[in-house]
Order: structure tokens, then sequence, then C-alpha cells
């Protein structure tokens, strides 16, 4: 099912436009939020998770009216909010078991099955007696998406969720999104380049509050791919470069500085094409450089 966004606007009594008239549509599917910190991901995410009110605005996911039809919303939905706390001492059965008494599971036997296949969907059966307290931050996070899952939600919110985790971690975790990813629609907010390449079909990526580019990862990623160059250069040059080109993004490599511009045409000084990629993408939107209009037709 399809999640429509339209003119959602938030203000914070403090005066911080953390969302400011961002219109999205958001197909079924796994879907990258991505931004910097601060850029109003989470703020996006309790609105659509029915814990936050916007100032003005309107989402529909399906026909279901998300600000206004709470109780119907969290029917549908399942969330992994980013800072997902755990009674330390209680084991991950129990605790799975009492939320789904809470999502209204009242039958032992049924709830048995349902906890026992989550546990097992989340590669945590094994450890089902062991207290949370003890699981390192990637069975924590499995565990989160065990609890999400209750319920058989068709809308799937996960903020943040693979900040901190090994690389192992990560991969486990990114299999376990995909499989789950399939028939819903699950929406992930991450400042994690790779999270998003890695795993999702579409996209949008936001800053200070404003929707810059939203679309099929791979329209925009291709959108961008002939106007990248790169050269390594002496860090002691670096900031001549910066002035000289868009320099997007510096990265060590081998101890010298590989740089990446962006830029319609050649820009000489030693540059070669390079194809561009998501992180390109990502870095030359949020610096301002990168229209969705602009593409390499
Ligand atoms: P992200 O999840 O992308 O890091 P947030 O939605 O948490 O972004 O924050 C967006 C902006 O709103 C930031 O500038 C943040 O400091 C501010 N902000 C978030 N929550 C509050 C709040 N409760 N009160 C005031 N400002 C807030």
């Amino acid at each position: 099912m399809e999640l429509r966004i339209r003119n959602l606007s938030k203000t914070y009594a403090n005066g911080v436009v953390a969302l400011d008239n961002i219109s999205l549509d958001i197909p079924s599917g796994m879907f990258g939020l991505l931004g910097p910190n601060g850029a109003g991901k989470s703020t996006l995410m309790r609105t659509l998770a029915t814990l936050q009110e916007c100032d003005t605005g309107s989402v529909f996911f399906g026909d279901v009216d998300v600000l206004d039809e709470k109780d119907e919303v969290r029917r549908l939905l399942g969330y992994l909010p980013q800072d997902f706390g755990v009674y330390p001492k209680v084991t991950a059965y129990e605790m799975l078991d009492h939320f789904a008494v809470l999502k209204g599971l009242s039958s032992r036997a049924r709830r048995r099955e349902v906890v026992d296949g989550l546990l097992q969907q989340t590669n945590l059966f094994d450890v089902r007696n062991q207290r949370l307290g003890t699981f390192s931050g990637g069975m924590r996070q499995r565990f989160g998406i065990a609890q999400a899952l209750l319920g058989d939600p068709k809308l799937i919110i996960v903020d943040e969720p693979t900040a901190g985790l090994d690389p192992q971690e990560r991969v486990r975790f990114h299999n376990l999104l995909s499989d789950i990813g399939d028939e819903r629609t699950v929406i992930l907010s991450t400042h994690i380049v790779s999270d998003v390449a890695d795993l999702c079909a579409n996209m949008a990526i936001i800053n200070k509050g404003h929707l810059l580019v939203a679309g099929p990862t791979q329209q925009l990623v291709d959108d961008v791919s002939c106007k990248i160059w790169a050269r390594i250069v002496d860090k002691r040059e670096l900031s001549a470069f910066q002035q000289r080109h868009n320099v997007i993004s510096t990265r060590l490599l081998s101890g010298r500085t590989l740089i990446h511009v962006y830029s319609d045409h050649d820009p000489g000084d030693g540059f070669e094409e390079a194809i561009g990629d998501l992180e390109d993408l990502y870095f030359a939107t949020i610096t301002g450089r990168h229209n969705p209009s602009d593409n390499c037709d």
C-alpha cells in the first residue's frame, strides 16, 4: 500500500522548523529516508507513527487518514524507534510475550506460536531465555524488529536502526530487513548511505526540514553518474582545490586524500571521470550542488 504525504510541516516551540512543507509518495517495499543528523527524519517518523502532532498537512496510507484515524494506524503499524529501550532483567521471550498481550493476543497457545515464530525469524530463538541486558547491539535491534512485526503490520517504520552496529551485525540486520520488506511498506530512516544503497529501491533525501530529492534509487543515482570527477590530492593542496572546484566529498585513501567534485564538464586540473554512486548523489544534494531536474540525458 502507498503512503501519501502532503504539505507536512512542523515547527517546534523553540522555533526550529523540523519539517517544511514535505510532500512525498512512499510506495510499498523498502523506502530509504536519508538525511544528516537534525534533518527532520525522526520528527517525520514519529508523526507517521502517530506519536507526535504536526502543524499542517495530511498523510494517507491507502484509505486510512494517518493523522486522524490513529487507532486504525496503530493496528497497521510496526515501529522501531531510534531509542528503543528494553527491560534488562527480562528475557527476550518474556518481553515479546508481554508485547503480544498488549497487541491483543489473548490466547496463550496462539501467542506462543506467534512469539516463537518471530524469535525464529529474527534469529533469536536460541537466546530466547537470555535476559535482554546481555544482548549485543545487533541482537537488541533484531529484537526490536521482532516486536515491530507483532500483529503482522502493513507499515513498518525503523528509525536509525544500524547506528552503532558492527559490520557483521549490520549485514545480518540488512538481511532481516530485506526479508520483511517484500510485502509491506517499510520506511528506513538513516544517515548511513550504504543502508539505503543496499536495501531500498526507492528513497528520498531530506535536510533542514526540506525534501531535496525523491524517487527510484537507481534513477536518482543515474542522474548524477556523469557529473562526478575524482582525483587524489596532497593534504596541503586540499583547500586550494576546494576554492577552485565544487568539492562534494573528501576521503582518505591509503593516507592520501581522494576528492570528488561535481561538474557538468571536465573540470581539468588532473581530474578523471568517476562513476557517481549514491554517496555522490547524497553529498551533491545536501551541499546544494545537485538539483532533481539535473540529469545525464
Ligand atoms: P533527525 O532525526 O534527522 O536527526 P530530528 O527530527 O530529530 O532530526 O530533528 C530535527 C530538528 O528539530 C533538529 O534541529 C532538532 O534539534 C529539532 N528538534 C527535534 N525534537 C525537538 C523538540 N522536541 N523540541 C525542539 N526541537 C526539536
